[in-house]
Protein backbone atom coordinates (compact mmCIF):
# COMPACT_ATOMS: atom_id res chain seq x y z
CA UNK A 1 0.00 0.00 0.00
CA UNK A 2 1.43 3.45 -1.02
CA UNK A 3 2.69 5.60 2.36
CA UNK A 4 0.73 8.78 3.09
CA UNK A 5 3.12 11.06 5.75
CA UNK A 6 1.48 14.08 7.37
CA UNK A 7 3.61 16.61 8.87
CA UNK A 8 2.25 18.09 11.93
CA UNK A 9 4.06 21.59 13.15
CA UNK A 10 3.46 22.10 16.79
CA UNK A 11 4.51 24.70 18.94
CA UNK A 12 3.28 24.45 22.95
CA UNK A 13 0.33 22.35 21.93
CA UNK A 14 0.13 19.59 24.59
CA UNK A 15 -3.84 20.03 25.10
CA UNK A 16 -4.44 19.71 21.47
CA UNK A 17 -1.78 16.75 20.64
CA UNK A 18 -4.19 14.17 22.21
CA UNK A 19 -7.43 15.84 20.67
CA UNK A 20 -6.17 15.69 17.20
CA UNK A 21 -4.33 12.46 17.18
CA UNK A 22 -7.96 11.01 18.24
CA UNK A 23 -9.73 12.68 15.34
CA UNK A 24 -6.86 11.76 12.99
CA UNK A 25 -6.63 8.48 13.72
CA UNK A 26 -10.87 8.02 13.21
CA UNK A 27 -10.24 9.01 9.95
CA UNK A 28 -6.72 7.26 8.58
CA UNK A 29 -7.87 3.98 9.83
CA UNK A 30 -10.37 4.41 7.24
CA UNK A 31 -7.85 5.51 4.36
CA UNK A 32 -6.82 3.01 1.84
CA UNK A 33 -3.18 3.34 2.70
CA UNK A 34 -0.72 3.43 5.13
CA UNK A 35 0.01 6.69 7.26
CA UNK A 36 2.42 7.90 9.10
CA UNK A 37 2.46 11.27 11.40
CA UNK A 38 5.39 12.87 12.02
CA UNK A 39 4.85 15.72 15.10
CA UNK A 40 7.17 18.38 14.65
CA UNK A 41 7.64 19.64 18.43
CA UNK A 42 8.91 23.55 17.24
CA UNK A 43 10.83 23.96 20.51
CA UNK A 44 7.87 24.42 22.90
CA UNK A 45 8.22 24.97 26.35
CA UNK A 46 5.47 22.85 27.48
CA UNK A 47 4.69 19.14 27.89
CA UNK A 48 4.32 19.20 23.50
CA UNK A 49 7.64 17.18 23.39
CA UNK A 50 6.37 14.65 25.90
CA UNK A 51 2.11 14.19 24.41
CA UNK A 52 4.04 13.00 21.07
CA UNK A 53 6.80 10.94 22.37
CA UNK A 54 3.93 8.94 24.67
CA UNK A 55 1.79 8.68 21.26
CA UNK A 56 4.79 7.20 19.71
CA UNK A 57 5.04 4.59 22.56
CA UNK A 58 1.58 3.04 21.70
CA UNK A 59 1.50 3.53 18.20
CA UNK A 60 4.42 2.33 15.55
CA UNK A 61 2.76 5.06 13.14
CA UNK A 62 3.41 7.88 14.83
CA UNK A 63 7.23 9.90 15.28
CA UNK A 64 8.25 12.93 16.74
CA UNK A 65 11.42 15.57 15.97
CA UNK A 66 12.19 17.73 18.68
CA UNK A 67 13.73 21.16 17.98
CA UNK A 68 16.73 22.45 20.38
CA UNK A 69 14.94 25.74 20.26
CA UNK A 70 11.64 27.47 19.03
CA UNK A 71 12.67 28.13 14.82
CA UNK A 72 9.41 28.47 13.82
CA UNK A 73 6.62 27.25 11.90
CA UNK A 74 8.45 26.96 8.46
CA UNK A 75 11.45 25.50 9.92
CA UNK A 76 8.95 22.66 11.71
CA UNK A 77 7.31 22.13 8.21
CA UNK A 78 10.92 21.72 6.09
CA UNK A 79 12.01 19.33 9.10
CA UNK A 80 9.07 17.22 8.44
CA UNK A 81 9.76 17.41 4.54
CA UNK A 82 13.15 16.17 5.29
CA UNK A 83 12.03 13.26 7.08
CA UNK A 84 9.00 12.23 5.14
CA UNK A 85 9.06 9.19 3.40
CA UNK A 86 5.70 8.47 1.76
CA UNK A 87 4.53 8.70 -1.31
CA UNK A 88 2.32 11.11 -0.65
CA UNK A 89 3.28 14.12 1.93
CA UNK A 90 0.75 16.30 3.40
CA UNK A 91 0.83 19.30 6.37
CA UNK A 92 -1.78 19.90 8.85
CA UNK A 93 -1.69 21.95 11.72
CA UNK A 94 -2.51 20.29 15.47
CA UNK A 95 -5.42 22.78 16.78
CA UNK A 96 -7.96 20.97 14.08
CA UNK A 97 -8.45 23.93 12.50
CA UNK A 98 -7.64 21.57 9.38
CA UNK A 99 -10.49 19.31 9.43
CA UNK A 100 -9.07 15.46 8.97
CA UNK A 101 -12.37 14.96 7.65
CA UNK A 102 -10.95 16.19 4.64
CA UNK A 103 -8.14 13.73 4.25
CA UNK A 104 -9.44 11.08 2.22
CA UNK A 105 -11.27 13.74 -0.09
CA UNK A 106 -7.79 15.17 -0.65
CA UNK A 107 -5.62 12.03 -0.93
CA UNK A 108 -8.33 10.49 -3.83
CA UNK A 109 -7.67 13.85 -5.92
CA UNK A 110 -4.02 13.26 -5.79
CA UNK A 111 -3.77 9.50 -6.00
CA UNK A 112 -6.41 9.55 -8.38
CA UNK A 113 -4.42 11.84 -10.73
CA UNK A 114 -6.65 13.95 -10.98
CA UNK A 115 -4.13 16.72 -9.21
CA UNK A 116 -0.87 16.67 -8.17
CA UNK A 117 -1.48 18.47 -5.40
CA UNK A 118 -4.75 19.04 -2.91
CA UNK A 119 -5.08 21.79 -0.62
CA UNK A 120 -7.89 23.75 1.56
CA UNK A 121 -9.04 26.89 0.88
CA UNK A 122 -10.84 28.90 3.49
CA UNK A 123 -14.29 30.18 1.96
CA UNK A 124 -15.12 32.46 5.34
CA UNK A 125 -13.20 34.69 7.21
CA UNK A 126 -15.47 33.57 10.13
CA UNK A 127 -14.18 34.13 13.99
CA UNK A 128 -11.33 36.55 12.93
CA UNK A 129 -11.26 40.22 13.90
CA UNK A 130 -12.01 42.05 10.86
CA UNK A 131 -8.79 44.44 10.72
CA UNK A 132 -7.00 41.26 10.11
CA UNK A 133 -9.53 40.16 7.10
CA UNK A 134 -9.17 43.15 5.56
CA UNK A 135 -5.05 43.49 5.83
CA UNK A 136 -5.25 39.28 4.64
CA UNK A 137 -7.24 40.18 1.51
CA UNK A 138 -5.42 43.47 1.02
CA UNK A 139 -2.11 41.62 0.96
CA UNK A 140 -3.19 38.90 -1.37
CA UNK A 141 -4.42 41.68 -3.89
CA UNK A 142 -0.88 42.68 -3.47
CA UNK A 143 1.38 40.02 -3.71
CA UNK A 144 -0.32 38.66 -6.36
CA UNK A 145 -0.05 41.57 -8.80
CA UNK A 146 3.86 42.21 -8.17
CA UNK A 147 4.97 38.15 -7.88
CA UNK A 148 5.09 35.40 -10.09
CA UNK A 149 4.14 33.04 -7.70
CA UNK A 150 0.38 32.73 -7.15
CA UNK A 151 -0.86 32.80 -3.98
CA UNK A 152 -4.71 31.92 -3.29
CA UNK A 153 -6.59 33.87 -0.66
CA UNK A 154 -7.63 32.00 2.38
CA UNK A 155 -4.96 29.04 1.24
CA UNK A 156 -3.72 26.81 4.11
CA UNK A 157 -0.95 24.93 4.46
CA UNK A 158 -3.31 22.06 5.19
CA UNK A 159 -2.95 19.61 1.69
CA UNK A 160 -1.78 16.83 0.60
CA UNK A 161 0.72 16.77 -2.48
CA UNK A 162 2.58 13.58 -4.41
CA UNK A 163 6.21 12.89 -4.21
CA UNK A 164 7.68 14.49 -6.68
CA UNK A 165 6.08 17.92 -5.53
CA UNK A 166 7.58 17.34 -1.79
CA UNK A 167 10.68 16.82 -3.48
CA UNK A 168 10.49 20.16 -5.39
CA UNK A 169 10.33 21.59 -2.06
CA UNK A 170 12.30 20.14 0.21
CA UNK A 171 15.56 20.64 -2.36
CA UNK A 172 14.80 24.61 -1.89
CA UNK A 173 17.11 25.23 0.64
CA UNK A 174 16.16 29.25 1.22
CA UNK A 175 16.85 30.08 4.67
CA UNK A 176 14.04 32.84 4.73
CA UNK A 177 11.05 30.50 3.94
CA UNK A 178 7.23 31.46 2.90
CA UNK A 179 5.52 28.51 2.70
CA UNK A 180 2.61 30.04 0.92
CA UNK A 181 4.86 31.54 -1.70
CA UNK A 182 7.31 28.37 -2.13
CA UNK A 183 3.52 26.03 -2.42
CA UNK A 184 2.80 28.64 -5.36
CA UNK A 185 6.02 29.21 -6.70
CA UNK A 186 6.72 25.46 -7.33
CA UNK A 187 3.44 25.51 -9.91
CA UNK A 188 1.58 21.88 -10.86
CA UNK A 189 -2.01 20.92 -10.51
CA UNK A 190 -3.44 22.01 -7.54
CA UNK A 191 -6.91 21.52 -6.97
CA UNK A 192 -8.79 23.63 -3.85
CA UNK A 193 -11.24 22.46 -1.52
CA UNK A 194 -13.44 24.84 0.23
CA UNK A 195 -14.10 24.49 3.82
CA UNK A 196 -15.33 26.53 6.31
CA UNK A 197 -13.14 28.60 9.22
CA UNK A 198 -13.56 27.04 12.52
CA UNK A 199 -12.20 27.46 15.84
CA UNK A 200 -9.01 26.01 17.56
CA UNK A 201 -9.70 23.14 19.96
CA UNK A 202 -7.55 23.93 22.91
CA UNK A 203 -4.77 26.45 23.47
CA UNK A 204 -4.55 30.00 21.28
CA UNK A 205 -2.79 31.15 18.13
CA UNK A 206 0.77 32.34 18.07
CA UNK A 207 -0.11 34.93 15.61
CA UNK A 208 -0.49 38.74 16.76
CA UNK A 209 -1.48 41.06 14.25
CA UNK A 210 1.45 42.31 14.12
CA UNK A 211 3.42 39.17 13.46
CA UNK A 212 1.12 38.08 10.71
CA UNK A 213 1.99 42.00 8.88
CA UNK A 214 5.67 41.04 9.84
CA UNK A 215 4.86 37.36 7.95
CA UNK A 216 2.98 39.39 4.78
CA UNK A 217 6.34 42.05 4.57
CA UNK A 218 8.28 38.72 4.40
CA UNK A 219 6.41 37.13 2.26
CA UNK A 220 6.12 40.35 -0.57
CA UNK A 221 10.78 40.46 0.00
CA UNK A 222 10.44 36.85 -0.81
CA UNK A 223 8.60 36.51 -3.93
CA UNK A 224 9.05 40.33 -5.25
CA UNK A 225 11.68 42.27 -6.93
CA UNK A 226 8.83 45.56 -6.82
CA UNK A 227 9.88 47.22 -4.16
CA UNK A 228 12.94 47.74 -5.25
CA UNK A 229 11.60 48.98 -8.74
CA UNK A 230 9.61 51.11 -7.11
CA UNK A 231 12.37 53.32 -5.55
CA UNK A 232 14.19 53.56 -8.77
CA UNK A 233 10.95 54.47 -10.84
CA UNK A 234 10.26 56.82 -7.90
CA UNK A 235 13.82 58.37 -7.86
CA UNK A 236 12.91 58.93 -11.50
CA UNK A 237 10.31 60.34 -11.99
CA UNK A 238 11.18 62.93 -8.84
CA UNK A 239 14.09 63.94 -10.45
CA UNK A 240 12.11 64.46 -13.79
CA UNK A 241 9.95 66.87 -11.86
CA UNK A 242 12.84 68.41 -10.42
CA UNK A 243 14.30 69.25 -13.67
CA UNK A 244 11.30 70.48 -15.18
CA UNK A 245 10.37 72.85 -12.16
CA UNK A 246 14.30 74.08 -12.42
CA UNK A 247 13.87 74.63 -16.24
CA UNK A 248 10.66 76.76 -15.19
CA UNK A 249 12.28 78.84 -12.22
CA UNK A 250 15.14 79.92 -14.46
CA UNK A 251 13.00 80.94 -17.25
CA UNK A 252 10.41 82.97 -14.73
CA UNK A 253 13.90 84.52 -13.73
CA UNK A 254 15.25 85.38 -16.75
CA UNK A 255 12.66 86.52 -18.75
CA UNK A 256 9.91 87.78 -16.48
CA UNK A 257 12.42 88.78 -13.66
CA UNK A 258 10.02 87.19 -10.92
CA UNK A 259 11.98 86.31 -7.87
CA UNK A 260 10.87 82.99 -6.12
CA UNK A 261 9.38 83.18 -2.69
CA UNK A 262 8.74 81.03 -0.08
CA UNK A 263 11.60 79.11 2.09
CA UNK A 264 9.05 77.51 3.93
CA UNK A 265 7.53 75.46 0.86
CA UNK A 266 11.44 74.59 -0.13
CA UNK A 267 11.98 73.00 3.63
CA UNK A 268 9.11 71.21 3.36
CA UNK A 269 10.43 69.40 0.22
CA UNK A 270 13.98 69.19 1.42
CA UNK A 271 12.54 67.08 4.34
CA UNK A 272 10.05 64.84 2.15
CA UNK A 273 12.95 64.12 -0.23
CA UNK A 274 15.17 63.12 2.62
CA UNK A 275 12.32 61.13 4.50
CA UNK A 276 11.71 59.31 1.13
CA UNK A 277 15.55 58.68 0.59
CA UNK A 278 15.68 56.99 4.11
CA UNK A 279 12.53 55.02 3.55
CA UNK A 280 14.36 53.31 0.36
CA UNK A 281 17.22 52.79 1.95
CA UNK A 282 15.61 50.87 4.66
CA UNK A 283 13.74 48.85 1.87
CA UNK A 284 17.15 48.09 0.12
CA UNK A 285 18.87 47.53 3.69
CA UNK A 286 16.02 44.89 4.51
CA UNK A 287 16.49 42.91 1.05
CA UNK A 288 20.63 42.82 2.15
CA UNK A 289 19.88 41.72 5.67
CA UNK A 290 18.17 38.75 3.70
CA UNK A 291 20.93 38.18 1.52
CA UNK A 292 23.29 38.53 4.38
CA UNK A 293 21.39 35.72 6.52
CA UNK A 294 21.18 33.24 3.19
CA UNK A 295 25.02 33.85 3.16
CA UNK A 296 25.67 32.50 6.32
CA UNK A 297 24.35 29.22 5.20
CA UNK A 298 23.15 28.75 8.68
CA UNK A 299 20.56 25.43 9.12
CA UNK A 300 16.82 25.76 9.41
CA UNK A 301 16.50 23.39 12.60
CA UNK A 302 18.61 21.47 15.06
CA UNK A 303 17.05 18.46 16.04
CA UNK A 304 17.33 17.84 19.77
CA UNK A 305 15.61 14.82 20.34
CA UNK A 306 13.69 12.00 17.49
CA UNK A 307 12.46 8.78 17.61
CA UNK A 308 13.14 8.80 13.84
CA UNK A 309 16.68 7.48 12.85
CA UNK A 310 16.96 8.53 9.83
CA UNK A 311 16.77 11.81 10.12
CA UNK A 312 18.79 14.80 9.37
CA UNK A 313 20.02 16.06 13.00
CA UNK A 314 21.40 19.45 11.65
CA UNK A 315 18.80 20.30 8.22
N1 LIG B 1 3.24 26.56 14.98
C1 LIG B 1 4.58 26.20 15.03
N2 LIG B 1 5.51 27.16 15.31
C2 LIG B 1 5.17 28.46 15.51
C3 LIG B 1 3.80 28.83 15.40
C4 LIG B 1 2.87 27.85 15.13
O1 LIG B 1 4.92 25.03 14.86
O2 LIG B 1 6.05 29.28 15.75
C5 LIG B 1 2.22 25.52 14.68
C6 LIG B 1 1.08 25.45 15.68
O3 LIG B 1 1.38 24.59 16.75
C7 LIG B 1 -0.08 24.93 14.84
C8 LIG B 1 0.22 25.55 13.48
O4 LIG B 1 1.59 25.88 13.47
O5 LIG B 1 -0.07 23.52 14.70
C9 LIG B 1 -0.63 26.78 13.21
O6 LIG B 1 -0.48 27.71 14.25
P1 LIG B 1 -1.67 28.58 14.81
O7 LIG B 1 -2.87 27.73 15.05
O8 LIG B 1 -1.13 29.35 15.97
O9 LIG B 1 -1.91 29.57 13.59
P2 LIG B 1 -3.34 30.03 12.98
O10 LIG B 1 -4.16 28.79 12.77
O11 LIG B 1 -3.93 30.93 13.99
O12 LIG B 1 -2.96 30.69 11.70
MG1 LIG C 1 -4.65 27.46 14.10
Amino acid sequence: MPLLSLIVPCYNEQESIPIFYGEVKKVIDGMPCDCELIFVDDGSRDGTRAAAAALAESDSRVYYVSFSRHFGKEAAMYAGFCCARGDYVGVMDVDLQDPPSMLPEMYAAVSGGECDVAAARRVDRHGEPPVRSMFARGFYRMINKISDAEMVDGARDFRIMRREVADVITSMHEYNRFSKGIFGWVGFRTKWIPYENRERVAGKTKWSFWRLFAYAVDGIMNFSQVPLSIASWLGFGLTFFAFIAELVIVIRRLLFDEPVAGWASLVCIIIFMGGLQIFFLGIIGQYIAKMYLEAKHRPHYIVADSNRDDIKRIG
